[in-house]
């Protein structure tokens, strides 16, 4: 028996998580984390868990008693104190945002394996989680479809490095419009995903394409890659979830309906695989799948995301707190849809001191992540 703690588990992730291990004898849920929905109640008394975490301190306090006989770690440092406290096998990281950073840090300081979704702690920490995953002997199994795709592709490659990892992207709600048309796009079409369901917060970055950007900087670090190996292709079926071209010039690709299940059910079982309930690629019947070059244009989050990885040092850090901060705002109303580029570009323009050799602590990310949070907010006008 496999005993996995899920972390985010109310959120798109999570509880599809949920859904997969319930249809799973070989898993067990070791523990929850969730920032404050009640959800987690209902789904701590449905797989009979022990320990849960609960960032917001008043909802921790009613799950206390709402679970008598249930460990409550409350407050911002909760899912890190669940994490190094829960008897299990594998960390499941569904938190959104850098907030996931410090649970994906206590899980491999601890050597278990972790089945990674958060991609903000890759973004932001990725020299310092991959090293301590090292140290510790952790797996980093990736939950984000399109280095599922990648990593299955690696699978058989054995000393065999990949010439180029070559990372779909869906266009997001947007594909084919120009700048000047998304001048006006508002919150609600920007959070109707042709394609995936999922949070409110990666489909904005789905809209903006920031979301390719944070990927390219997640494979970086997953699979060693430099930057100018990294391509994106824009298609818009969200069959091949992505591709890797080998030094004989042959092409792998992982191919599948767009469900996150495939890729949730990978992680927590792998190396197996076990059937997973979702509807079956038929071919014949799926249509044309078409590739185009991303138009960085009209998405300039892309762009911004690859010059911040190349640049090294804290630029990813100051990103990604941008844009959180950017996405944010955009959500409440306060900017419109192309601000968030400009708000990120700004903000990257301001925060200076950058060290140009990665970031090695936390305290240092930290600094640099509420510098530039703070810088952003006063440019959204927050
Ligand atoms: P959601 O917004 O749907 O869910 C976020 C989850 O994180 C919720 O359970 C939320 O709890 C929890 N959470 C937020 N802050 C904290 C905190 N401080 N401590 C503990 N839990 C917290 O996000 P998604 O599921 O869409 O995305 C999760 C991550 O997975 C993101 O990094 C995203 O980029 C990545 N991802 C998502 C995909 C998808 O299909 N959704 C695909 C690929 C990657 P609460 O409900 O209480 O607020």
């Amino acid at each position: 028996m496999k005993k996995v703690l899920i972390l985010g588990s109310t959120g798109s992730v999570g509880t599809q998580a949920l859904e997969v291990i319930a249809t799973s004898p070989e898993l067990e849920v070791a523990g929850l984390a969730a920032h404050g929905n009640p959800m987690l109640l209902e789904q701590a008394r449905r797989f009979e868990v022990e320990q849960v975490a609960v960032a917001d301190e008043e909802a921790a306090g009613r799950a206390a008693a709402a679970l008598p006989g249930c460990q409550v770690f409350g407050g911002p440092g909760g899912a890190v104190e669940l994490v190094e406290t829960t008897e299990c096998d594998l960390v499941l990281n569904a938190i959104v945002g850098a907030a996931g950073l410090e649970a994906t840090l206590a899980a491999v300081e601890r050597g278990i394996d972790l089945a990674l979704a958060n991609k903000e702690s890759l973004v932001v920490g990725g020299e310092l989680v991959m090293e301590l995953a090292r140290q510790g002997g952790s797996r980093v199994l990736p939950v984000d479809s399109e280095h599922s795709a990648v990593f299955q592709c690696l699978q058989d490659a054995a000393a065999n490095r990949p010439e180029k990892i070559i990372l779909t992207a869906s266009g997001g709600p947007f594909h084919g419009r120009s700048a000047e048309e998304l001048q006006h796009v508002g919150r609600e079409e920007a959070l109707r995903h042709p394609r995936w369901d999922m949070g409110n917060k990666i489909t904005i970055d789905s809209a903006t394409l920031m979301n390719k950007g944070l990927e390219i900087i997640e494979a970086h670090h997953l699979f060693e890659i430099d930057y100018e190996d990294i391509e994106v292709v824009v298609h818009p079926q969200s069959i091949v979830h992505s591709l890797v071209r080998f030094r004989d010039g042959s092409v792998l690709a992982q191919l599948g309906l767009p469900t996150m299940k495939l890729p949730i059910a990978y992680a927590l079982h792998y190396p197996e695989r076990r059937p997973v309930d979702v509807p079956r690629l038929d071919l014949a019947s799926c249509g044309d799948l078409t590739f185009t070059e991303p138009d960085t244009e009209a998405f300039p989050c892309l762009r911004l995301a690859r010059e911040a990885g190349e640049r090294g040092g804290a630029a990813p850090v100051v990103l990604n707190a941008a844009n959180e901060v950017a996405v944010a705002a955009f959500l409440d109303g306060a900017i419109g849809f192309m601000d968030i580029a400009a708000v990120v570009e700004e903000t990257l323009s301001q925060v200076e001191g950058e060290p140009d050799r990665p970031l090695r602590t936390l305290e240092e990310i930290r600094a640099f992540d509420e510098e530039a949070r703070r810088r952003a907010s006063r440019l959204a006008g927050r």
